[in-house]
């Protein structure tokens, strides 16, 4: 009975997944476990992106997750993501299994606000956290939001050129047998975060909560907190 109420439920909340994507291309990160898929949404007004967003995809049968448009074209509707997938889990195969002209069902929404006041930002996350920093970028300007974004990775990938060049404020720390919340409160512990106006923390839940923690205790912490976790 149980079963067939969650079936009941499920089948509910596909149905808010009217939205349909075509699958354009997938590049991947060497050693291949970072896909980076270009989306083309017909149906979606990206021009109406004015927070950072997300679309709740549909992996498997009953099964939802949030990925973050990374970078868009609002009048080709052609978006690009990027995806972790060195674990196992149902967002990862399919990731791992899109190819060129698959259909995709999602359903668009918001995922984290803008600054409220322009100035320095700086960004601490985690591979899956490279489209949150990448569309906040895109969504604010240089002049008035400098920003720097320091990502951890548990792969030592080969980082397309291509990004490096279009992305010089991102920094990456790659050890495979690290700890995201250690190498990064390393880097804050060496960086005066008072001169900063927004600080964003987003990917593996408790690196965030450790950050914020360690921020909240630091008197001269001062700039506005954008804490996400993304998983655990
Ligand atoms: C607002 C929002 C935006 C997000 N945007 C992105 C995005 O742009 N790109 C992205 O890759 N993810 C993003 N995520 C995370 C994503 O939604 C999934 O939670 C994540 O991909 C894991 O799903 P899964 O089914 O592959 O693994 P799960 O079934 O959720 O987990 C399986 C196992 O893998 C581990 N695991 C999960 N994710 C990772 C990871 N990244 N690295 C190492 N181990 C992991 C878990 O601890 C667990 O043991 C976002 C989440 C939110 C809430």
């Amino acid at each position: 009975m149980a079963n067939a109420i969650k079936k009941a439920v499920f089948s509910l909340v596909d149905k808010a997944f009217t939205q349909e994507g075509y699958v354009l291309e997938v590049r991947k990160w060497e050693p291949a476990t970072m896909y980076e898929i270009d989306f083309h949404m017909p149906e979606t007004d990206m021009a109406k992106w004015n927070t950072i967003p997300r679309i709740k995809c549909r992996v498997a049968e009953f099964e939802y997750r949030d990925y973050t448009p990374a970078t868009w074209d609002a009048e080709k509707k052609i978006c690009t993501v990027l995806i972790e997938t060195e674990h196992n889990g149902y967002g990862s195969a399919w990731a791992k299994n899109l190819q060129s002209g698959d259909v995709i069902l999602f359903a668009p929404a918001h995922a984290a606000p803008l600054p409220a006041k322009p100035g320095k930002i700086f960004c601490f996350g985690d591979g899956s956290a490279i489209g949150h920093f990448l569309a906040l970028k895109q969504l604010t300007d240089r002049k008035n939001y400098p920003l720097e974004v320091v990502v951890f990775l548990n792969e030592t990938y080969t980082i397309p050129d291509t990004f490096l060049t279009a992305n010089p404020e991102f920094k990456f720390i790659m050890q495979p047998q690290g700890h995201s919340l250690d190498s990064l409160s390393l880097v804050a512990e060496k960086n005066p975060l008072s001169a900063y106006t927004s600080v964003y923390i987003a990917g593996y839940i408790p690196m965030v909560q450790g950050l914020r923690k360690m921020f909240k205790k630091n008197q001269n912490f001062s700039a506005k907190l954008f804490a996400h976790g993304f998983w655990s």
